[in-house]
């Protein structure tokens, strides 16, 4: 496959990440979390089987571990952490991450 069509492949599966990810935030605000983590089960099956590289902030707006979508004070905290410096996000399910 040539770099060109390699390209555009890319650039769809990006905008497909965008749109699904709309989606389950949409999702979730209707009270559908089964739903929201769905989608967000798309978007981690695209990402691995198109191997695209994201911008950070489509990389934090999930949560690896259980999929939901992160939504500040909903399904996600922040704080500082003092020992290693920087700031932490924890979502609901334990899973924490250094931003
Ligand atoms: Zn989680």
């Amino acid at each position: 496959m040539d770099i060109r069509r390699r390209k555009v492949i890319k650039t769809s599966v990006r905008s497909s990440i965008d749109r699904l990810l709309i989606q389950a935030r949409r999702a979730y605000d209707e009270k559908k979390p089964d739903r929201s983590i769905r989608y967000v089960g798309m978007v981690k099956d695209l990402i691995k089987k198109n191997k695209v590289r994201l911008p950070k902030e489509v990389r934090n707006s999930f949560c690896r571990k259980c999929g939901r979508v992160w939504i500040p004070g909903k399904t996600l905290t922040v704080h500082y952490d003092r020992k290693n410096d920087c700031l932490r996000v924890k979502c609901v399910c334990g899973y924490s991450k250094r931003l």
